[in-house]
């Protein structure tokens, strides 16, 4: 298990007199194997969080670290900061926040994190300061921050009232709809910019066009990211996890990936499919060039050939980490489990971690683990097999290993072709993939 907190004292910033902070260097040599940029989700809180999502099983991996604050400590934060700079190739470095909710910390604890930047800023380098948050305790001081600070923050949100309102409540149930939308407000009013984060699940799956309407009209959301919820489990744990992942009166079920069934809130794989047809159908009329919506760029960058953006749709992954309030590196977000943890950052530069063995491998086992339904596959160039933790269900062949959204995954890759063809050839011609919109008006026209 290894799992403990660190016990190394460091010097906070500015603190005098006492002995610098003694951080593990980058290594003489650069690791062959060191990835050029990566990405690193900063989780200040750990799992910790002021609300209580009933499908967030995020919120049971605080059983993790028995006992503890679940504060980041500026020492931690020093190592992260001066690490990620140190070890990124590229002149462009993102330094991400998120939860649990990240806001619990307090503003004073962000402006030291800005300091260290500043201290640690190194000439012709630009950053990027994200934050993912569901918005509740956000107020004029933060938003005033925010704008300053050109934070880009992702705002966790499900729809309108009734759909938002289905799982995202308080620690008391209480519905949180209000909060949210107050803080948009606010955001608006300050010029904070925003994206909006929204998890896909039983609640919402079967309103594709409310849930899009709401944040094009009501919210004038530009930027939107769609997530499905799959909560896998084993039939043993299905009626405990059914309840939620937070504080409950009950002994509450550890998240892993384990178990070949889902939770009652978790998308069906055709719900999924059918979801994500009926909302670019809607766009590509309407709103290409205009709305952004992630997983839709990122179709659209595998079908041009590009990278796609999101980890989920790249033949491999493994540099996109996660960092636990106390230092310790995980291989992803949702690998936050004892067996995946490449060690504790006050130890080891991030970068060795980056490039050991055991990270390496775990991005390569993206692709090598495909079953044969998948390389065969005709999508397979768009969807490589999705994320690895949602590949617990088996192919129509008897083979392990094949993705739980599989039939979804099909079904919406198939669905985008023809637009996907036109908008890649547009782009080839140094046009706007938005002329998309105006020649499938005048083929609906003609074929009228
Ligand atoms: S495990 Fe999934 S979410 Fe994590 S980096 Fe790989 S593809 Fe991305
Ligand atoms: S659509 Fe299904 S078979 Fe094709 S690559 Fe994706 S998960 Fe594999």
């Amino acid at each position: 298990m290894q799992t403990r907190e660190h016990t190394l004292h460091f010097r906070s910033p500015g603190s005098a007199g006492r002995q610098p902070a003694a951080f593990p260097e980058p290594p003489k040599v650069w690791p062959r194997d060191a990835p050029s940029n990566f990405h690193v989700l900063a989780k200040p809180t750990g799992a910790v969080c002021n609300l209580d999502c009933k499908y967030c099983f995020f919120l049971s991996k605080e059983s993790l670290y028995p006992g503890s604050r679940f504060r980041m400590r500026d020492e931690v934060m020093e190592a992260y900061v001066k690490q990620l700079i140190e070890s990124q190739e590229s002149s462009h470095v993102t330094i991400a926040w998120q939860g649990g909710e990240p806001t619990l910390m307090g503003l004073d604890f962000f402006r030291r994190a800005m300091a260290l930047v500043e201290k640690y800023t190194r000439s012709g380098k630009t950053f990027e300061h994200t934050i993912q948050t569901n918005g509740t305790l956000l107020n004029d001081a933060w938003c005033e921050f925010l704008r300053e600070n050109n934070f880009l923050v992702g705002l966790s949100m499900d729809g309108p009232r009734e759909l938002h309102d289905a799982y995202r409540v308080d620690k008391h149930n209480r519905p949180t709809f209000d909060k949210v939308m107050r803080a948009t407000r606010l955001m608006k009013r300050h010029g904070v910019e925003f994206n909006i984060l929204c998890t896909v699940h039983a609640g919402n799956v079967m309103r594709p066009l409310r849930v899009y309407r709401f944040f094009r009209e009501e919210l004038k959301a530009r930027f939107i990211q769609f997530i499905p919820i799959v909560e896998r489990v084993t039939p043993e744990l299905r009626d405990a996890a059914n309840e939620g992942w937070g504080d409950r009166k009950h002994a509450r079920p550890f998240y892993s990936q384990q178990g070949d069934i889902v939770t009652e809130r978790s998308v069906r794989p055709e719900q999924w499919g059918r979801f994500l047809n009926t909302i670019f159908d809607e766009w590509v009329k309407r709103d290409v060039g205009r709305v952004y919506l992630q997983i839709f760029e990122s179709a659209l960058a595998s079908w041009v050939g590009l990278q796609p953006s999101m980890c989920i749709f790249a033949e491999t992954c493994g540099d996109a980490v996660a960092l636990e309030h106390n230092g310790d590196l995980y291989s992803c977000d949702h690998y936050v489990e004892p067996e995946y943890r490449l060690g504790n950052i006050t130890e080891k530069h991030m970068v060795e971690l980056m490039s050991s063995t055991q990270q390496r491998s775990f991005g390569a086992a993206k692709r090598d683990t495909l079953p044969r339904y998948c390389r065969e596959c005709e999508v397979r160039f768009a969807c490589h097999g999705e994320c690895p933790r949602n590949r617990f269900a088996t192919t129509p062949d008897g083979e392990p290993g094949l993705n739980y959204l599989c039939a979804g995954y099909k079904r919406f890759f198939k669905h985008i072709d023809r637009p996907m063809r036109i908008m890649t050839n547009l782009l080839r011609q140094q046009r706007s993939p938005a002329e998309v919109m105006r020649m499938l008006k005048r083929e609906q026209r003609v074929g009228k």
